[in-house]
């Protein structure tokens, strides 16, 4: 039986917090050091640094071919300063130049400000409205419900997008079950730092393939590994690597029951990991790739806040791309 193309009915979004193009220096930037056979078939065999240029057209992974497209976008939005997590994280999901509108770069927990921009719609909500379903794919543990119910923590931006949009947010039950991931992808996290020893644990490949699955559940789908920024800001080489590594055995299995037709978009809110010679955020360029029929309407993205219009664009070909709700009410001045 031939495959019959379709339209993209699924979008995943993989957010790798704090990851960016850096220097060819593997004493200090794990993508220079690491071993990234899947990363690196996106890019013509060149490593994610600052040179890697841009890249698309077919690549075949684990024997099925992929459209894709590879190309490092800006993070800083002409705002001065180190990017920080929530202003990048609402500027990919809103589809908004957020520190531009806020005229600073702010994290790592959305303020009043930014929680304003989220309220006036996110890609969780424009895909609800538009008929779709939307997830948030990490599960966190008992913990973590419990600071953020008693409001003593804010949640990240995503977070707060997936809340605000009326989706549920999974626990410790939906790990169990398989419903949700760990932010490893394989659980052994929730194993070794939380203490649990009968949760669900993976390999990468099965992990990706988990992940892949949970996205067909949905229209809409977010993977937020945020590990990426923690071991930057520790500056752990040894850690790096072997983090980068685990996602690049994680994304192969993901494709391998991944559909070509539908869209994979992976990319970060700034760099951090891709210079560990100190422990702070990077004003570099992060990585974009977009694998998917879809890639091409991604070739003209610049910045962060031109992802969400092309995600949406390729579920709903057919629909004018949702306005932010403020911008609805308002007076027409902008
Ligand atoms: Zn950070």
């Amino acid at each position: 039986m031939m495959d019959i193309p379709h339209p993209t009915r699924h979008a995943l979004l993989i957010f790798l917090d704090g990851i960016g193009l850096g220097a060819p220096d593997p004493a200090v930037n794990p993508f220079a050091a690491a071993h990234l056979p899947t990363l690196t078939a996106f890019t013509a065999g060149r490593p994610w640094l600052a040179d890697v240029g841009e890249h698309a057209g077919p690549v075949v992974v684990g024997g099925k071919p992929f459209e894709t497209l590879f190309r490092p976008v800006d993070p800083r939005m002409g705002v001065a300063g180190r990017p920080q997590s929530a202003s990048g994280q609402a500027a990919i999901v809103t589809g908004r130049p957020v520190p531009a509108l806020l005229g600073e770069h702010y994290g790592p927990r959305p303020n009043a400000a930014i929680r304003a921009l989220l309220d006036a719609g996110t890609l969780f909500t424009h895909v609800r409205e538009a008929g779709g379903t939307a997830a948030l794919l990490e599960g966190y543990p008992p913990g973590w419900h419990a600071v953020i119910n008693s409001g003593k923590r804010l949640p990240s931006s995503y977070q707060y997008a997936a809340i605000a949009a009326g989706l549920p947010i999974a626990g410790e039950r939906e790990i169990r079950s398989g419903d949700a991931l760990a932010v490893d992808w394989t659980g052994e996290g929730w194993r070794r730092e939380l203490g649990y020893r009968d949760t669900p644990v993976y390999t990468p490949a099965e992990g990706g393939r988990r992940m892949a699955e949970l996205a067909r559940r949905v229209t809409f789908s977010f993977f937020p590994h945020w590990y990426t920024d923690v071991v930057g800001h520790r500056a752990g080489m040894r850690e790096g690597v072997g983090l980068l590594e685990l996602f690049d055995q994680v994304l192969a299995g993901a494709l391998a029951a991944w559909d070509p037709d539908d869209l994979i978009v992976v990319t970060s809110d700034h760099g951090n990991l891709e210079d560990l010679s100190h422990g702070k955020h990077t004003e570099a360029d992060v990585p974009l790739l977009v694998i998917g029929r879809e890639a091409a309407r991604f070739a003209g993205a610049r910045t962060l806040a031109d992802l969400a219009g092309p995600l949406f664009a390729a579920l709903y070909p057919h629909r004018p791309e949702p306005a932010p709700r403020d911008a609805v009410r308002g007076s027409g001045a902008r």
